[in-house]
């Protein structure tokens, strides 16, 4: 049994709850204790799941989006399918777009650049500079700004800091940094507690 299949077979009943059915539409009001703050808004099963009408109706203005996992699979430099279009119609639309990743600058870049949206490499989340940084760059306060991503301890945690919407999406693949499997561990066992 490797690496993966421990991180990945224990404890499944949880994992199950966590990707199960109903966490699909609640929306959460963010009170509460200490859990709440990696409790997301919304759920999505994949970034172009995420429904523009639904963050228009929320007041979001300013969308910031997460690499891997999100956009590309870890390691790959093609857009999963759907993204392009989804970045497309969501600028199309109005809103205003930033990749923030805790990747390296290079690779960051280069998914920005096929997309055509800003970028803040390196943004050590869920710190609040890279996020701060992509407030600037997006021109959105940040009640109207949401940060969607595939990691609570980044992304919603990060989003939550500061006081952004936030929308977790599933990763697109099981395949991360090893801190990252650590963190997804520790995700589903907060999940299961919530
Ligand atoms: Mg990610």
């Amino acid at each position: 049994m490797g690496e993966d299949d421990f991180f990945f077979s224990v404890d499944r009943s949880k994992q199950a709850r966590w990707t199960g059915g109903e966490r699909g539409e609640r929306a959460v009001d963010g009170t509460g204790d200490s859990v709440e703050r990696f409790r997301p808004d919304e759920h999505a099963d994949s970034l172009p799941e995420v429904s523009l009408d639904r963050l228009a109706a929320a007041g979001v203005r300013g969308i910031v989006v997460d690499l891997d996992n999100t956009v590309c699979e870890y390691r790959r430099p093609e857009l999963a399918p759907g993204v392009a279009d989804w970045v497309r119609a969501a600028r199309d639309r109005g809103f205003a777009l930033v990749l923030v990743s805790n990747n390296f600058t290079e690779r960051v870049a280069s998914v920005g650049a096929q997309l055509e949206i800003p970028v803040v490499p390196n943004a050590l989340k869920p710190l609040p500079f890279a996020f701060l940084r992509a407030l600037k760059l997006l021109g959105t306060p940040r009640r109207a700004t949401v940060v969607i991503g595939d990691q609570l301890f980044t992304d919603v945690l990060g989003a939550k800091l500061l006081g952004l919407r936030s929308v977790l999406t599933k990763p697109l693949v099981a395949k991360d940094f090893p801190l990252t499997r650590v963190l997804r561990f520790l995700e589903r066992t907060i999940a299961g507690r919530s």
